[in-house]
């Protein structure tokens, strides 16, 4: 049972996307007051800027979800505040009075392609995913000022799970929307593009990629179709296992007959050549899988010409100053998964702890953590100690209060003390003062940037 006369306390989210809105809403719902410090204009995360725009149905439907979530009077909004670059983990911890920070800032570091010197050819003939899915996205805009990418014929997709198959997609229908165009004339919209397929439209126009001249783009994976992560088992018994595997290679094949790009399955990249510095192809290490493993035999391999090179082979989390990393991951403290290394009162949710999954494992990753955070956490001892203990005794002298009254007010009369509580939320609307933020309606109608459909055609 929650006990609602400890609903002044205020709790930080770091990001607010799937779920950070979902761990706001849970805890503004129970009375608690939350602080979401979003580093983008936008809540909205890889659901706006990695989730291909064609999926205009999925993404209306879950920002509208989060923004139904945000905007709960319980829950001040901070957009363009990014922790770890604008104010400091540490700064975060003792100067502003959280009796709890909750990690959300899902995965945005693309993981590096393992090819010595690869990435010198960064932002030129290797292009990451999420600059890659940022660039698409956006640069329809009027004001987009990001970078340019051109998807080059004959580019090697690197990847394998579901994201993979969508920037694939993307760069084949990017491609083929282009050659159709200049050389036919023919101008096809990217949604018709995605809806009927590759095939279906150069059918319907008498052409196809070979009199478009059109090599197409690859998908080099590490295993084989039906190893792709495209359908999760059931379970873990054999037979569900099996049937989910026929179901990713049944799934890989549809995509392949659609959109006509090619697979190289079984097939590491290992090195590069290149040419007076420009990248001319890239060598794959042949591989076997035996008993799940994958073996690769010395001298078996595979060199493929190649202009451009697209890793899409997952996203970490950025790392954040102040925070215990082991090797990429957060370093996470017990059994639960959510609890973080080093703080009684720092936990962390969503694909910045569990590194994958879909939209709806993130919300109910973001709810059940968060839950599991009021009823074990919020009101114990342990957290209150860390929470005074870190907090910044210049900070306790300013409210004009000594760390142990401060701990005997909030573990006896459970609510912050008031000079705390102004704390908070001077700093916070500093900080929204700072980018002009009023209100949240407001503010998520004049950043929602213009959407492809709506634009002329
Ligand atoms: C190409 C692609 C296609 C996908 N397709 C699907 C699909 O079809 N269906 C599906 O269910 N799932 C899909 N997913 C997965 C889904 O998008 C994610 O699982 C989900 O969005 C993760 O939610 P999250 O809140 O944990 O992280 P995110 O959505 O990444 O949110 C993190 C938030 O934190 C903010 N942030 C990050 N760092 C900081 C910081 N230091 N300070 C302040 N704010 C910060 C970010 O701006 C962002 O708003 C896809 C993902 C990709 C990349």
């Amino acid at each position: 049972m929650i006990d609602t006369s400890i609903n002044k306390h205020y709790i930080a989210i770091i990001g607010g996307s799937i779920s950070g809105s979902e761990a706001a809403f849970t805890l503004a719902t129970k009375g608690f007051k939350v602080v979401i410090f979003e580093m983008n204009d936008l809540p909205y995360g890889k659901i706006e800027d990695g989730l291909p725009k064609w999926h205009v149905g999925l993404r209306d439907k879950q920002e509208k979800n989060i923004d139904q979530k945000l905007n709960h009077e319980n829950i001040l909004y901070i957009p363009n505040v990014k922790i770890g670059r604008d104010i400091s983990f540490e700064d975060l911890v003792k100067n502003w009075g959280f009796t709890v920070i909750i990690i959300a800032n899902g995965a945005w570091k693309d993981r590096d392609l393992l090819i010595k010197d690869i990435n010198k050819f960064k932002g030129k003939e290797l292009v990451y995913q999420n600059s890659l899915l940022y660039w698409y996205n956006h640069k329809h805009e009027p004001d987009y000022k990001g970078s340019s990418i051109e998807i080059k014929d004959g580019a090697i997709v690197v990847g394998g799970g579901l994201a993979s198959l969508d920037v694939i997609k993307l760069g084949m229908i990017e491609l083929v929307q282009d050659v159709l165009l200049s050389k036919k004339g023919i101008l096809v919209d990217l949604f018709e593009f995605e809806k009927k397929g590759i095939a279906a439209i150069l059918e319907s126009n008498n052409t196809n990629l070979q009199e478009l001249q059109i090599k197409g783009l690859s998908l080099v994976y590490r295993r084989a179709a039906k190893d792709m992560p495209l359908k999760s088992p059931k379970d873990d018994t054999t037979e569900n296992v099996e049937k989910a595997k026929m179901v990713s290679e049944k799934l890989l094949q549809k995509y392949l007959d659609k959109y006509l790009f090619k697979f190289i399955p079984l097939s590491i990249p290992i090195d590069i050549i290149e040419k007076d510095g420009t990248l001319k192809a890239l060598v794959l290490q042949k591989v076997t899988i035996e008993n799940g493993k994958i073996i690769s035999k010395p001298g078996d391999t595979l060199t493929v010409e190649t202009p451009m090179i697209i890793s899409s082979i997952g996203s970490l989390p950025e790392q954040i100053e102040g925070l215990h990393y082991e090797g990429s991951w957060l370093k996470m403290e017990g059994k639960g998964n959510y609890k973080v290394y080093g703080y009684n009162n720092v936990f962390a949710i969503g694909n910045a702890v569990t590194g994958r999954g879909n939209i709806q494992e993130s919300k109910v990753h973001g709810k059940r953590m968060t839950e599991k955070i009021i009823d074990k956490h919020l009101l114990e001892d342990d957290l209150f100690e860390d929470w005074v203990e870190n907090l910044n005794t210049d900070l306790c002298k300013r409210v004009d209060e000594n760390v142990e009254a401060i701990e005997a007010f909030i573990k006896i009369q459970k609510i912050m003390p008031d000079r705390i509580v102004d704390n908070i939320l001077r700093k916070t609307k500093e900080l929204q003062d700072k980018v002009g933020y009023t209100t949240y309606t407001d503010w998520i109608k004049s950043k929602t940037p213009i959407r492809l459909e709506n634009l002329p055609k």
